[in-house]
């Protein structure tokens, strides 16, 4: 039996890993499920998978849990001490699926157990990634991606000298605005906003796809996970959703990942490595599907693009700024406070405003300083934000 544990048990991608475990419940052993304030689903998950442990982040929360778990002999425990607890737990395979600069602490202290890391929290690796490698590479254990993109390169890869890699391609699906004129994004609202034409993801990375900040985030990403320089990073726009990157070698062979729009593959993969398990997700009809589309990105009207260049040019702790400027940003968007195309403009002037304290040697930086940067960047985007209203 492998024993497993999933932070952010009660999203879109931990449902989709519970989906997978639930489907050969001889295979492993369920540690610990995490989640926020859907207390039914945390506990009905818990009850099913009998679960060692069932953790909300919200300590108010811990009376809803400990009523609904009544009797089942589960353990009900909550708030960021006892996610940490949680993250101690001995397990094989350990899936960060919080969203948010949240998950940064529970998966980096994961990382002590020497174990495999499936790494859903994109955030994480964007505001510390040198911090994240630097504790894997301590304590032996792997980090697996479980993002489409990067998951279909590191598939790529298997066999590969990275060396030899000339380029990598992601794609982005270009979101719900795709489409649209220019001058018209700036109109876009949250309704809009959160519709995603081909994948099916929580609220905020769906809106986060429709600003590119989302592919902002996974370029960052791509160069914490490999070996290649930033210019070797390239973004297309490929409405289909069907090939999720390309990874290009020096004898001009491009070799594409293609598959459907279906997260449980990442997640599959990762979960069943270094070998490959059956995954339940649909089986791609090409004649069907006909045509694939690809076309350049367009910078000005995805902003974050640029901006993720600018990130990784200037390295240190701007990532962590760059993150947490864009979750308040994407806050304020929800709330109705500024408008789509605000988010970027936000955004940029919080990195502006921070630049010369983020410039620093990747070497050092501590988990207490990203955490310092994150709460610096946030108040910064909050008083733009209001200085903007005012
Ligand atoms: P979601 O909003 O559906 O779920 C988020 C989970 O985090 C929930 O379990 C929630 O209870 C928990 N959570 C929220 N705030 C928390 C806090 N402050 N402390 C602790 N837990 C908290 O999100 P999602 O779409 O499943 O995305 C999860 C992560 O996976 C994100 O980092 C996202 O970027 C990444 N990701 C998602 C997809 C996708 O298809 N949904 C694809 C690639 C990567
Ligand atoms: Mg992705």
């Amino acid at each position: 039996m492998r024993r497993v544990s999933i932070f952010g048990a009660t999203g879109s991608i931990g449902q989709s890993a519970i989906d997978l475990i639930a489907r050969e419940p001889d295979k492993y052993q369920v540690v610990a499920l995490t989640g926020g304030r859907n207390i039914a689903q945390l506990a009905k998950d818990a009850r099913a998978l009998r679960a060692e442990v069932a953790v909300t982040a919200f300590p108010e929360y811990l009376g809803d849990l400990q009523a609904a778990l009544a009797g089942s002999g589960i353990e009900s425990t909550a708030g960021e001490a006892a996610l940490i607890e949680a993250a101690d737990r001995p397990a094989d395979w350990i899936l960060s699926a919080i969203v948010g600069a949240a998950g940064l602490a529970p998966g980096l202290r994961a990382l002590r157990q020497g174990t495999t890391l499936a790494l859903a929290n994109k955030e994480s690796l964007v505001a510390a990634g040198p911090l994240l490698m630097a504790e894997a590479r301590k304590y032996g254990a792997t980090i697996l991606p479980v993002d489409s993109e990067h998951s279909a390169i590191f598939q790529a890869l298997v066999g590969e000298d990275i060396a030899k890699v000339e380029r990598i391609i992601i794609t982005a699906s270009g979101g719900a605005f795709r489409d649209w004129p220019l001058e018209k994004l700036a109109t876009a609202t949250l309704k809009l906003a959160q519709t995603h034409p081909n994948w099916d993801m929580g609220q905020r990375i769906t809106i986060d796809s429709a600003s590119m900040f989302n592919k902002a985030l996974e370029v960052i990403e791509t160069n914490e996970y490999f070996d290649v320089r930033p210019e070797q990073i390239e973004v297309i726009v490929h409405p289909q959703s069907m090939v999720h990157a390309l990874v290009g070698f020096v004898d001009g062979a491009l070799m594409a990942h293609v598959g459907p729009a279906d997260m449980r593959h990442a997640i599959g993969y990762a979960l069943h490595w270094p070998k490959r398990g059956h995954v339940p997700v649909e089986r791609l009809d090409l004649a069907k599907l006909g045509k694939l589309e690809f076309r350049a990105p367009d910078e000005l009207r995805w902003p974050a693009l640029r901006l993720a260049r600018e990130v990784i040019k200037a390295g240190g702790l701007t990532g962590a700024t760059f993150n947490a400027a864009k979750e308040v940003a994407l806050d304020a968007f929800i709330g109705g406070q500024i408008g789509f195309m605000h988010m970027a403009e936000v955004v940029e002037e919080v990195l502006n405003r921070t630049s010369s304290d983020n410039r620093l040697d990747n070497a050092v930086i501590t988990l207490d300083m990203v955490r310092k940067t994150d709460h610096l960047a946030r108040q910064t985007a909050k008083d733009i934000i209001r200085q903007r209203q005012a």
